[in-house]
């Protein structure tokens, strides 16, 4: 852990995002202006006026040097505390200098003058700081967040920037919500039973933040992370290089960090066909059946489609999800591919004729309040189809439940969750690793946490 250290003119906004920040990342938050104020029981502007402008950079110095001595704060600095070298060199080997940027007239329509001792002049004088200092600023800072006036937005990126800065080494899963992704334990699990010790941390980043966090994960020493929901799709266009997996399903879930560049990886893909093959199944010459047309079903049907299934089906209540995804697995592999409706008949007419079922909504999932409406369909799949549930929270559903009745094989989502981060390990790792040896490792650790109480 290091320090976080905002500077920026003054009204830029580093104490109202300094105090949000220091919040969301559990840290204690010091103003160093405020710093000053306490020690002295004097505003800032009496010190100027009563003591002049060089007594006060002298306390101000002090009040710096006081948050670099510590580990793990934000700081918000006072507008000139970069016009003193030291201050600059001091702050910079603390931790990470975020510019809080912000256009001086965005400014002028938000702050009080009466109580900033260099502004008497309003306007022309913020103005002419912003003239000297803009370069100083720019120098002395490792990243740059711009405040466009949208708090909300600005302190998402800062904490999605400010996240990323600070991890010094190690791995990352970003997305939104976090709170319960299983990740870090299974990453956790995997790098102790290879004896490899790297930090592996859960980040919050809001959608649309990440540009913000790359930016702060170019600064970092992060050596990979995995994104979920809800930046898939988004991270795309901002990775410097993109697996052929990942460009032909528009999804990334895995990204290494190497020499420098970013590289998208798909291990969802791979993870599922080896959690079918794990149960003696797989795609190559079996009818699939689809359910949902989001970011999972693309690479799934494109996996499929690749590996050569006789029939994929797609149905979505959208119909030109299913369309979208079709037209992308024709690029993937022969196979035909067909699209319907996602309603009670269609599964009844359609299961007949089916080998995998694949259920990638989230109907059933936890904290969902809808599900199926009747599992009759189940009834007229073959006795020797495979049930499958992309969900792993419940572990057992009541899709599965109820294919389990009628003896059907059943698969949840946690195998798929499981080998997903196995691939994606390897790639962190750069070497193969033993993933039949890892996989019970890694449930038992699942178990030891209880978060798979009543797993299958
Ligand atoms: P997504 O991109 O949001 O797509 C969800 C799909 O389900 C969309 O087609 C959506 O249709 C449809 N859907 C949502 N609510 C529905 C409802 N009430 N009735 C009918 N269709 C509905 O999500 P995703 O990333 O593909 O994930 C899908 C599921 O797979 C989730 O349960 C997720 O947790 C799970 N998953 C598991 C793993 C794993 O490793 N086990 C990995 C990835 C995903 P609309 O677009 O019309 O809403």
């Amino acid at each position: 852990m290091r320090n976080v250290i905002l500077i920026g003119l003054s009204g830029a906004g580093k104490t109202t995002l300094g105090q949000l920040l220091a919040k969301k990342l559990h840290l204690p938050f010091l103003d160093l202006d405020h710093w000053v104020e306490e020690k002295t029981g004097l505003s800032i502007k009496r010190i100027f006026r009563g003591y002049g402008e060089d007594f006060f950079r002298q306390l101000e110095a002090d009040a710096l040097k006081r948050a670099c001595a510590t580990d793990g704060v934000v700081a918000a600095t006072g507008g000139g505390a970069v016009l003193n070298p030291a201050n600059v060199r001091l702050m910079r080997e603390s931790g990470v200098v975020i510019l809080i940027d912000r256009p001086v007239d965005a400014i002028l329509g938000s702050i009080a003058f009466d109580d900033r001792p260099l502004l008497r002049d309003g306007g022309s004088d913020l103005r002419r700081l912003d003239g000297q200092r803009r370069v100083l600023y720019r120098e002395s800072a490792h990243l740059t967040l711009m405040n466009d006036g949208d708090l909300d937005r600005a302190v998402n990126d800062l904490e999605a920037m400010a996240g990323a800065a600070l991890l010094q080494e190690g791995f990352a899963v970003i997305g939104s919500p976090i709170g319960h992704t299983l990740s870090p334990p299974i990453h956790h699990a995997v790098f102790g039973a290879l004896q490899i010790d790297e930090p592996y941390a859960a980040l919050h980043v809001a959608k649309g933040s990440l540009p913000a966090f790359l930016a702060g994960a170019r600064h970092s020493g992060i050596k990979g992370f995995n994104a979920t929901i809800p930046h898939k799709q988004d991270i795309l266009p901002l990775l410097d290089e993109i697996d052929g997996d990942a460009n032909l399903c528009g999804a990334v879930n895995t990204v290494i960090r190497r020499n420098g560049r970013l590289r998208g990886y798909n291990t969802d893909m791979d993870g599922l066909l080896l959690a079918l093959n794990k149960r003696g199944t797989g795609y190559r010459g079996n009818r699939l059946l689809l359910l949902g047309a989001g970011g999972a079903a693309v690479g799934i049907a494109c996996k499929a489609a690749k590996e050569d299934a006789s029939r994929i089906t797609i149905l979505s209540r959208r119909p030109e999800q299913a369309n979208a995804i079709k037209a992308i697995a024709a690029k993937a592999g022969s196979c035909p591919v067909l699209t319907a409706c996602l309603d009670q008949d269609t599964l009844t007419s359609l299961a007949a004729e089916t080998d995998l079922l694949i259920n990638a909504t989230p109907l059933g999932m936890h904290g969902v309040a809808e599900d199926f409406p009747s599992f009759d369909f189940l009834e007229r799949l073959p006795g020797h189809a495979t049930v499958i549930d992309l969900i792993y929270n419940p572990a057992c559903t009541g899709l599965l439940l109820a294919a389990d009745r009628l003896g059907l094989q059943t698969i949840n989502g946690l195998d798929m969750l499981i080998y997903q981060a196995l691939l994606g390990d390897e790639l962190f790792l750069n070497a193969p690793i033993d993933k039949d040896q890892l996989y019970p490792l890694v449930r038992d650790a699942l178990k030891k946490e209880k978060v798979l109480e009543g797993s299958r």
